[in-house]
């Protein structure tokens, strides 16, 4: 059996890279996901360059989708100011909730922008989660560096620091975040459209206070992330890496006892109790055949006849 720190870290990670480059499926996911990593980073005056899939405009279906966008994209630099990021985010302005769709064209657009960023860590959505763009989002970026040679070749050695939002997961990486969390909850809090529609500022504090419990008591808020390496990823398979993001260890680590051997199955158990029964009504048939032959046999014998006749003689028959 693991031990709870060979399960959860124990310890919190610095996890900073020079180029960071973001990866937001709904623009608002950068400030929920990972906004304290992303403010770290902006404080160390390291490079951010955050890119947001979708326009995020089937959120609120009351309000047009050209309003959506422009709003939504207003909310994202605003949030990205509080978090200290002065560059620009990258909108890719794909249609919200249809990122399937557009699979093909997203692997290519991934494999320029890290290209043209050269990022050594990627913030990306969890190949786990609940909605549908993460979860694409999260492939696309896998495909591209678990199969394509000619970018692996080009990349700097680098890695992936998986977030999550709607799904928590078993993280191998913890950062505190207790620091910037103020600025954390500034940015969420400029995603007005959506905070408006369900309180994400209050879910997310709640899952990194969580994110804490295994940190020491100076660290107050958390963002919990799965880490691994360029490498990793171009050798692991796709479920490998969702396993490995959201395993069922207890079934992991000890595997179903094997059957007893010999030990009849439960349908085994129900056809030898159904033989059993046919063989009683077998039984009962040729006991009810055995006596009507009987009754048969007395019907025709003499002796019957004759206490039939005595029986009316005596006004019993
Ligand atoms: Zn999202």
């Amino acid at each position: 059996m693991l031990q709870e720190n060979e399960l959860v870290p124990f310890e919190a990670k610095l996890l900073l890279g020079e180029r960071l480059l973001v990866l937001a499926p709904h623009p608002d996911d950068e400030a929920l996901g990972c906004g304290g990593l992303v403010a770290l980073h902006a404080n160390a005056g390291k490079q951010v360059h955050v890119v947001v899939a979708t326009d995020g405009s089937a959120a609120d279906p009351s309000v047009d989708a050209n309003t959506a966008r422009t709003l939504r994209e207003r909310e994202t630099s605003l949030g990205l100011a509080r978090l200290g990021v002065s560059r620009p985010a990258e909108f890719l302005g794909l249609p919200d909730r249809l990122l399937a769709s557009n699979l093909d064209s997203l692997r290519a657009t991934l494999r320029e922008i890290l290209l043209r960023q050269r990022p050594d860590l990627v913030a990306a959505p969890s190949p786990v989660e609940l909605h549908p763009d993460h979860v694409v989002l999260a492939r696309a970026l896998f495909d591209v560096l678990h199969g394509d040679a000619a970018l692996r070749s080009a990349l700097p050695p680098g890695s992936v620091a998986f977030y999550e939002v709607g799904q928590p997961f078993q993280p191998n990486a913890l950062v505190d975040i207790t620091g910037v969390s103020e600025a954390k909850e500034a940015a969420i809090a400029c995603h007005a459209s959506q905070t408006g529609l369900r309180d994400y500022g209050r879910f997310i504090r709640g899952l990194n206070e969580f994110r804490t419990m295994t940190l020491g008591a100076e660290a107050r808020v958390a963002e919990a992330f799965v880490v691994a390496s360029f490498d990793e990823l171009r050798t692991m398979p796709w479920s490998e890496l969702c396993a490995f993001v959201l395993p069922r260890w207890q079934g992991r680590l000890e595997p179903d006892a094997a059957p007893e051997p010999n030990a009849p199955s439960l349908r085994e158990e129900h056809n030898l109790a159904a033989e059993k029964q046919t063989a009683v009504i077998n039984d009962l048939y040729r006991e009810i055949e055995r006596l009507n032959g009987i009754v048969n046999e007395v019907h025709r014998s003499r002796l019957w006849k004759l206490r039939e006749s005595f029986g009316r003689l005596t006004g019993r028959g």
